[in-house]
């Protein structure tokens, strides 16, 4: 792991401890063991920072976009150069299997150096006048000090998302990682700083969602906010932010469905649809949750993914097997009350259902695998964001009763469909209301560029990917009259 100093914030460049000396634990999941503190920061923390941020912000909009771009470029390297250790802190941290973080750590290096080529990039418009001596155009600007409160399932990708394309657009950067997970984020923060961003530009301050999240959202000095969470917490940040109507991205929860018709080529898509929910024990916004299978191979469909299931292999972090546990005791309650829940309701629990057992998960928040078979649409672990890796089965007839089936979510994440028919394939794509839609693939993260659009309950944006420098920047319109 990359060593960090113990119960410190990020603030104008400087690792400082907090006024009162408060502190939290961070604890592995598999064991339960505290094996770091972080700072607990409150509203003086967050002030500091703020202010930290907007002394820099002025000369990081003046840096040449060049410079800018090389200073994130030398980031990337950094994180290359260290990216076992950031891997290795992730996935304790989290309690993932190694080779999953490992994979998150390169996406993040990925969406860095994609973004560092963005800011030399980022233009306005000249548009027609309507009378001939008048000239005008757009200037893209940075908003100045961005907020950045983020979740803990995948804490390097999340900050580096936000963070690349804010600083890249020539923003500073305060962020509030989830106290779930923060290490990983304070190691990325101390490679930026070595690598050149000036002191103010990046800072982070560590401390649970009320004490420190919150005074971050409602201070005067930030000028547009970025959150990645749970719907409820997303609801809190909006109506903050409205009070000083600053613009806000919002990435919340989901309710992703995988759509299998007739025709899938099941060898490719049923490990695919297992993966998708077992990766991270199903902790990721975009995990597939729901399968709705055509009604012809439903049973085929069910089965066979309930061998893939229980061949999954559960660890702690460093046995780097197929699923680590899940972040801590509430998450494993709540799985666990849905899974409950379901069963007194009749549905069917076709494999999982219960804790691994042995000594080596004894401690831990494990939970298996679950298949559950047999649901109601009116079901909470049909509706609700379980955030474990539980999948319920429906099935359909035809492809507007799927379509019917996908849209019946408050959330509009994500949609994998399988079929070797790109006819029905473009239509489904036409006809879901979702962010993001995959055909035969469970989701996107492969395409960098790719906007990772939300919708409904999942939340909004003003750009992400390609798209990004709209959201971090603003839009000035000036007229000259010739
Ligand atoms: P939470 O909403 O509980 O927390 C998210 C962040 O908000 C944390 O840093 C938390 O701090 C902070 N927070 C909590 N309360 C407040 C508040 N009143 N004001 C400001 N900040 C606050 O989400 P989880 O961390 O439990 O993450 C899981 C959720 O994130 C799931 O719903 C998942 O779908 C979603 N998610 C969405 C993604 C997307 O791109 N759409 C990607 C990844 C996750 P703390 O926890 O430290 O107290």
């Amino acid at each position: 792991m990359l060593s960090l100093p113990e119960s410190r914030l990020l603030i104008d460049g400087d690792w400082v401890p907090t006024a009162t000396g408060e502190t939290l634990p961070v604890e592995d999941p598999a064991t339960c063991e505290t094996f770091a503190l972080i700072a607990a920061a409150g509203p003086d923390e967050v002030d500091r920072a703020v202010r930290a941020a907007e002394a820099a912000a002025d000369p990081w909009a003046r840096t040449s976009p060049a410079e800018r771009g090389a200073v994130l470029r030398r980031w990337a390297a950094a994180i290359a150069e260290h990216s076992e250790e950031l891997a290795a802190t992730e996935a304790r941290d989290v309690g993932k299997p190694l080779g999953d973080a490992r994979r998150n750590i390169w996406i993040a290096h990925d969406m860095l150096v994609y973004f560092a080529g963005m800011a030399d990039k980022v233009t306005g418009a000249t548009l027609p006048s309507r009378l001939e001596e008048s000239f005008g155009f757009t200037l893209a600007e940075p908003h100045g000090v961005c907020a950045l409160i983020t979740a803990w399932n995948v804490p390097a990708l999340l900050m580096m998302a936000e963070a690349a394309p804010a600083l890249a657009a020539g923003n500073t950067l305060v962020v509030k990682p989830s106290e779930c997970a923060p290490l990983v984020v304070l190691a990325l923060a101390r490679l930026g700083t070595e690598s050149g961003l000036p002191p103010g530009v990046l800072n982070v301050v560590t401390g649970l969602g009320p004490a420190a999240g919150q005074p971050l959202v409602s201070h005067p000095g930030v000028r547009h906010v970025s959150f990645v969470g749970s719907t409820a917490t997303g609801r809190a940040i909006v109506r903050g932010a409205a009070e000083r109507l600053v613009p806000v991205k919002l990435e919340l929860g989901g309710k992703s469905p995988n759509v299998v018709f007739p025709d899938a080529d099941l060898d490719s898509a049923l490990p695919a649809i297992a993966a998708s929910i077992v990766e991270n024990a199903g902790q990721n916004c975009n995990a597939g949750s729901r399968l709705l299978v055509h009604r012809s191979v439903a049973d085929e469909v069910t089965e066979r993914l309930a061998t893939i299931f229980a061949d999954v292999k559960i660890g702690h972090w460093d046995d780097d097997l197929d699923m680590g546990p899940v972040a801590n005791a509430a998450q494993r309650a709540k799985v666990e009350g849905h899974i409950a829940g379901a069963r007194e309701a009749g549905a069917r629990i076709v494999t999982g259902g219960s804790r691994p057992e042995g000594e080596r998960f004894a401690a831990g928040h494990f939970v298996q695998p679950t298949l559950i078979d047999r649901v109601d649409p009116s079901m909470a672990v049909v509706r609700e964001e379980v955030f474990g890796p539980v999948l319920t089965v429906q099935r359909f007839d035809d492809t507007p009763e799927a379509v019917n089936l996908v849209n019946d979510t408050g959330f509009g994440l994500q949609v994998g469909v399988w079929t070797r028919d790109l006819s029905r394939a473009l239509r489904v794509v036409r006809e879901v209301r979702s962010g993001q839609v995959s055909v035969n693939e469970a989701s996107n993260v492969g395409v960098i560029g790719l906007p990772f659009n939300v919708t409904k309950d999942s939340g909004f944006n003003a750009g992400g990917g390609y798209t990004a420098m709209r959201e971090y920047t603003s839009e000035k319109a000036v007229s000259i009259r010739i």
